[in-house]
């Protein structure tokens, strides 16, 4: 059977990911590769997905810690949870993903400790999933943190600062697509997203 996707590197197109109108996601593919660049993964890492929505960053940050590692992908929205479960499962990623439908903080509980969090939910909650990621980091645990909001990125930055977090990175990526029209390629400007990352001493 061809792989969908043969390649070391990442970046999967988004339209290679089943969507839905109701579920947000897919993180769009070049703030996809910024992110799992942040997350510093190697193979074996355990990495905890928060709002894993469609599953964009859960299949990414599978192919990197495959086989040996292994992606906790969490949402609090059945729908989600569906979504993301026919996505690992196009990639073949089956054997280093697991699913729970719960809400963060509280169902991070039961998940073992983790080499990185990736947090692309949790709104009112951050603080909260913050304090929480800081206890089942291991030490050197990463934390990435991808902000649409910019209520978010500074409570962000404040908790983890709070938290005793190191190495605090703030990187505001704005992506720009060429759009091909009749007289040439006109630039579509994208949201920008802020990218918050750091450390657990
Ligand atoms: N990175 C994803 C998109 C995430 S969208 C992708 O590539 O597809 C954010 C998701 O976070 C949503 O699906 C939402 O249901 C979930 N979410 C928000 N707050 C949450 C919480 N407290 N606990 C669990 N999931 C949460």
């Amino acid at each position: 059977m061809t792989k969908v996707w043969a390649y070391k590197t990442g970046g999967i197109p988004d339209e290679y990911f089943n969507q839905s109108d109701t579920v947000p996601g897919p993180t769009k593919e070049e703030i996809r590769v910024i992110t799992i660049s942040k997350a510093r993964l190697c193979e074996g890492s355990i990495v905890i997905d928060v709002g894993c929505g469609t599953g964009g960053l859960t299949v990414e940050a599978a192919f990197q810690v495959a086989p040996k590692g292994k992606v906790y992908a969490i949402d609090e929205d059945q729908s989600a949870i569906e979504l993301t479960k026919g996505n690992v499962e196009k990639f073949g990623l089956q054997g280093s993903v697991s699913l729970t439908r719960g809400k963060a903080p509280e169902a991070l509980l039961s998940l073992p400790m983790a080499d990185t969090f990736l947090i692309g939910g949790g709104g009112p909650s951050l603080r909260a999933i913050l304090q929480m990621a800081f206890f089942k980091l291991k030490p050197n645990g990463r934390v990435v943190i991808n902000a649409i909001l910019l209520e978010t990125a500074t409570i962000a930055i404040a908790e983890l600062k709070a938290l005793g977090f190191k190495d605090i990175d703030v990187s505001h990526i704005s992506v720009a697509k060429g759009k091909q029209i009749n007289s040439g390629t006109m630039m579509m400007a994208r949201n920008p997203i802020t990218i918050v990352s750091a450390t657990k001493p």
